[in-house]
């Protein structure tokens, strides 16, 4: 039986079901005795110190990893909560369970009423843990995460709590019911090149632990019980995929020139330093996009000028290439832990991004003091996020040249930074060609982009069928900020997740993208693409694409010169 999915992160995988949080977490909704109140109480702050436990014992492999895991340590040491729990047992007699629920859905909801701005910022991870503490008290520890074989981790919903305990390098594939395919676990799964497929309705009647099933997250669908016929035939497809990876491995080290001479550059997205040595075993160019939040989140406090120079001057000596560094981009589902967000009716349109860092300016400050002195010893670039007037990259501008005035004076080497704005606002679109006179780069985020042209939340599931970055819209708008900024003389590249996809490389390169910017596991695959390509035959191609007004009409077009690449 095949169950459709949508894809979050492509490849194929064969192999048995790890439930995760199986049996599902059951919240019972009863009172119990006055005499059983002390033990429920010790129950409930006994699940939350083994959940402190089972996390602090953790590895994390990614800084997107560690911040993650420091946000839920935070929130279980939060005397709030725990008293939020237990006066639910001592005063309402609820059994431990009701009253982790009810204490921190109430919590939650109280935080959007009080408007209290420390409690706000963790809003988000709420939900993911209580899930955490429900499962220690329904007896789960590391050992409910240790994958005993490579497997196929399927869940309701990755929580990023849960991630964060399993041992990625164990993990076929990844499937869950809830999420989004921007969701930080979709990131995680697309830096390790692991498979996953969001949206798919859990089938708890067909899919149990050791069962073997086969996730195809190139055509968006996974098999849950599949004949031996159809196993042996996904294992024969697996092969052949690994052959052609071998191919494409063989020259990841090698610059992706087109087939009339083109060189387009393929570049890496990091979170991090771990990420950038990925990267650059796969035939990382350079780094087309640094994501820092990752890093401040991982911090107990603002990271000092000091300490961020010592991580852009390692990665930078590191890259040995361009290393574009995006400044900081909190807001929306990304808070930083010691300055919570205040509370925002719609955080996606609120203050995050550049927005954040122009209202926060010290800190903003010391990130650019940073990247100038990192610049000194090597191609450091400045990237700005969420921008959707001039007047913020004019501002960011004058700071910058403020900084380097003072460092100058101050007898410090800084060197000399190009800025570029990131594309991923509709204004930005709009604006491109003022913007292109005024910075020296694009970066088309498409994540962002897609989201608020077409007004579909990219982290909402229910919405993640409208959210396609090959609507006929975003396209456009990718194609006349490409001209805007031609028009102006400067380079734009794409870091969205649509620069990975391969079914995109054709048409970027003939709409005229200079440089995709891509998880560190689809390098050698874009450059493959890149390979196959004729950049005159690809610009008629694009406009062909370009004239289509319809989602399908656009992705036949597209599937069918797919056999290309296949
Ligand atoms: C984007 O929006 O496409 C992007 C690259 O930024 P992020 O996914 O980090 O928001
Ligand atoms: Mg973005």
């Amino acid at each position: 039986m095949k169950i459709k999915g949508i894809v979050a992160a492509p490849g194929l995988a064969v192999g048995p079901v790890f439930e995760l949080s199986a049996p599902p977490v059951h919240v019972l909704h009863e009172t119990v005795a006055a005499a059983a109140v002390d033990d429920e109480r010790a129950r409930a702050r006994e699940a939350m110190a083994r959940y402190y436990e089972t996390l602090r014992l953790c590895e994390p492999m990614t800084e997107i990893e560690r911040a993650l895991l420091n946000a839920t340590m935070e929130l279980l040491n939060d005397p709030y909560l725990e008293d939020a729990i237990v006066s639910r047992i001592r005063d309402l007699h609820y059994c431990a369970e009701w009253a982790i629920e009810a204490a921190i859905e109430a919590m939650a909801r109280e935080i959007q009423a009080l408007d209290d701005p420390y409690l706000s910022a963790r809003s988000v991870d709420f939900e993911d843990l209580a899930h955490g503490i429900l499962m220690h008290l329904n007896g789960a520890d590391q050992s409910s995460f240790e994958l005993s074989e490579p497997s196929i981790i399927v869940a309701e919903m990755l929580n990023t709590s849960s991630l964060v305990m399993i041992d990625t390098s164990q993990v076929l594939g990844f499937i869950s019911e809830k999420g989004g395919i921007s969701s930080h676990a979709a990131i995680l799964a697309q830096t390790l090149g692991i498979p996953y497929l969001i949206g798919v309705p859990y089938p708890h009647e067909f899919i149990h632990t050791g069962e073997c099933i086969v996730l195809d997250a190139d055509a968006g669908e996974v098999d849950v019980q599949p004949t031996v016929e159809e196993i042996a035939a996904a294992r024969r497809n697996i092969a052949t995929k690994r052959a052609k990876e071998a191919q494409w491995d063989a020259q990841r080290d090698e610059q992706a020139l087109s087939l009339d001479g083109r060189r387009i550059a393929v570049e890496a997205n990091i979170g991090g330093l771990d990420d950038l040595e990925f990267a650059k075993e796969r035939g990382a160019e350079g780094v087309g996009l640094f994501r820092t939040e990752f890093f401040f989140m991982a911090q107990e406090d603002y990271p000092d000028e000091e300490t961020q120079f010592a991580l852009y001057r390692a990665a930078v000596q590191e890259m040995g290439g361009p290393l574009v560094v995006r400044t900081l981009d909190v807001g929306a589902d990304k808070a930083l832990p010691y300055d919570p967000l205040e509370a925002e009716e719609n955080p996606a349109l609120g203050r995050r991004g550049i927005r954040f860092s122009l209202d926060v300016t010290g800190p903003f400050r010391s990130q650019l003091r940073a990247l100038l002195r990192a610049a000194a010893l090597g191609d450091v670039k400045i990237l700005l996020p969420m921008v959707s007037a001039l007047e913020e990259l004019e501002r960011v501008q004058q700071m910058i040249a403020a900084e380097k005035d003072a460092l100058r004076s101050a007898g410090t080497a800084v060197g000399d930074v190009e800025v570029g704005v990131m594309i991923e606002t509709p204004a930005a679109v709009f604006l491109a060609d003022a913007l292109a006179e005024h910075c020296d780069f694009f970066s088309i985020g498409t994540n962002d982009l897609t989201q608020y042209i077409i007004a579909a939340d990219r982290t909402n599931a229910k919405v993640q069928h409208l959210f396609h970055s090959f609507h006929p819209a975003v396209l456009r708008a990718i194609d006349a900020v490409i001209q805007s900024a031609h028009h102006c003389g400067i380079p734009c590249a794409m870091c969205g997740a649509l620069a990975a996809d391969p079914l995109a490389t054709r048409l970027l390169i003939g709409m005229g993208l200079d440089a995709f910017s891509v998880p560190g596991a689809q390098i050698p695959r874009i450059k493959d693409v890149i390979r196959q390509c004729d950049v005159r035959e690809e610009q008629a191609f694009a406009r062909e694409v370009l004239a289509k007004s319809r989602l399908d009409e656009g992705l036949d077009l597209i599937r069918e010169h797919e056999g290309r690449w296949t």
